[in-house]
């Protein structure tokens, strides 16, 4: 496809002006005006209209077909999240306006904490940070900061070897220093390796349930216990929370602090569809140290109808961690998850998680005769097979994974948990229906089937994409975002 750059011809426009009716002025200083005029493309309308819809063709997305992205929970996003937010009372909100002029914007803020709260359990919930990872780490600071006050020195935080790269990062920069806890033959924590681990030192062991394998850690309590006997804090990676909404509440399993994925669980867009939300949920003991501002809820003294609760944003909050973002995090990205929860209810947020899970299983054990099953299920909302069969025939989870764009679908996530050899982790999420599930498992049989008569037509694949495999390596660390200068 040609850049809007090469369609360029001189004198063609897409926008027509009245002419000039007011005098032209020079009155700004000379050294801020233009020396030339910017270099653009020179287009009609339909010329624009063109460009831009075929190039929002090239891409894929979860409206063009099955996203089974491992880890990623990139379900469908139902349009009417876009209608509520797109309403002129919050799409035009400026985030400086007074407070006693924002009062809906802050209702919506306050019940989405406490929605959050309700599904994990949780006393208290802040709506700042506005990622998984910028969860982590606000969360990490509030562990930091809880220890310095108690005057306790603990530097070390465990995360299990089968965690997101986030969980180590995020200590890091929070200033700890992470330890690496084993899983076990069937991908679980290993009791005894982090009984040995566990010390003072320890402030912070961070799980995620269920883990990256898709698998229900099954000794929970005892590891709440052992975390707790020592003094620790026990913190849920709640990037998998698509798999129990509405099940069992995360605080029920002995977690003192989760984190929300806005994007991935409550159907707002991600990956290059908008921004993240992000989120955490805390418990009592911990609240002291929450970002400010935050919402406070002051009830109305008189009984009237319509009910005048008022919120205000506190700063009141001396031992708070501080701020996290700017303004009140990502508000638009929060009225999308308020109105999901909304509209499927407490009923339907328990169906969310039934149908994740039912799916995933369905395709694992539609999946687990052609390719390996290192983890045996059943799994939860995902599962992760490995290529190793295949690789003995020297295709690789990399070429599979290519093989499935020339068959229509995303590829999963691969080479992730990195305990699993040529992993391919696969979340078909809840939104597939059986047809589309069958379409895809055909895919991967059919690839299997290819591996083993043809594999130079995998190895070489992509073959009908817009464009072919890529250096990826190269890209990254060539990166020409300046190609038209
Ligand atoms: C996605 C993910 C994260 C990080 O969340 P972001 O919103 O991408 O920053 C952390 N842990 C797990 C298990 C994840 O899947």
């Amino acid at each position: 496809m040609k850049l809007s750059f090469e369609l360029s011809k001189k004198g063609r426009k897409a926008y027509s002006l009245p002419p000039l009716d007011v005098p032209l002025t020079e009155e700004l200083p000379k050294e801020y005006l233009r020396k030339s005029l910017p270099r653009l493309p020179e287009l009609s309308e339909p010329d624009v209209i063109r460009h831009f819809t075929n190039l929002s063709g090239l891409n894929y997305h979860i409206e063009r077909g099955m996203y089974p992205l491992g880890s990623c929970t990139m379900k469908y996003n139902p349009k009417i999240n876009e209608e509520f937010v797109r309403l002129s009372g919050l799409a035009n909100l400026h985030p400086l306006q007074p407070e006693e002029t924002v009062q809906g914007a802050l209702t919506i803020l306050y019940e989405l904490q406490n929605y959050l709260a309700e599904i994990s359990g949780m006393d208290e919930v802040s709506l700042q940070p506005v990622a998984g990872a910028h969860s982590e780490l606000a969360s990490l600071l509030i562990v930091r900061k809880y220890f310095d006050k108690k005057g306790e020195n603990r530097t070390k935080i465990l995360v299990p070897d089968s965690s997101h790269g986030t969980n180590p990062a995020s200590s890091v920069l929070a200033g700890f220093k992470p330890v690496e806890v084993k899983s076990d033959a069937r991908g679980l924590i290993e009791l005894k390796a982090l009984s040995e681990l566990m010390d003072k030192e320890v402030a912070c062991v961070m799980l995620t349930v269920p883990n990256t394998l898709g698998l229900f850690e099954q000794q929970i309590e005892e590891i709440a216990r052992i975390v707790h006997q020592s003094g620790g804090i026990l913190y849920l990676d709640g990037a998998n929370l698509n798999a129990f909404l509405g099940i069992v509440k995360s605080r029920d399993l002995g977690f003192d602090m989760i984190h929300f994925n806005l994007h991935k669980t409550f159907g707002t867009p991600h990956g290059a569809g908008g921004p993240g939300g992000g989120g955490i949920g805390i418990v009592q003991e911990l609240s002291p140290f929450l970002p400010v501002p935050r919402i406070v809820k002051t009830p109305t003294t008189d009984n009237r109808q319509p009910i005048t609760d008022s919120y205000e944003l506190s700063y009141d909050f001396p031992d708070s961690i501080g701020r996290v973002h700017g303004f009140y995090g990502n508000f638009g990205v929060c009225v999308k998850a308020y109105a999901y929860i909304r509209m499927l209810g407490a009923q339907g947020m328990r169906e969310v998680s039934e149908n994740a899970i039912l799916n995933a299983n369905y395709l694992m054990s539609e999946l687990k005769k052609y390719y390996e099953l290192p983890y045996k299920g059943p799994c939860m909302h995902e599962f992760v097979l490995s290529g190793d069969r295949q690789a003995k025939l020297g295709v690789k989870t990399l070429d599979i994974a290519k093989r499935l764009l020339d068959y229509g679908f995303h590829p999963p996530t691969i080479y992730f948990p990195l305990i699993v050899h040529e992993a391919l982790m696969i979340e078909p999420t809840e939104t597939e229906s059986i047809e589309t599930l069958n379409e895809f498992r055909d895919a991967m049989i059919k690839i299997d089937e290819e591996a083993r008569t043809n594999p130079e037509i995998v190895k070489s694949a992509p073959h009908n994409t817009p464009v072919r495999r890529l250096d990826e390596a190269r890209a990254a660390k060539e990166l020409d975002v300046n190609f038209y200068k």
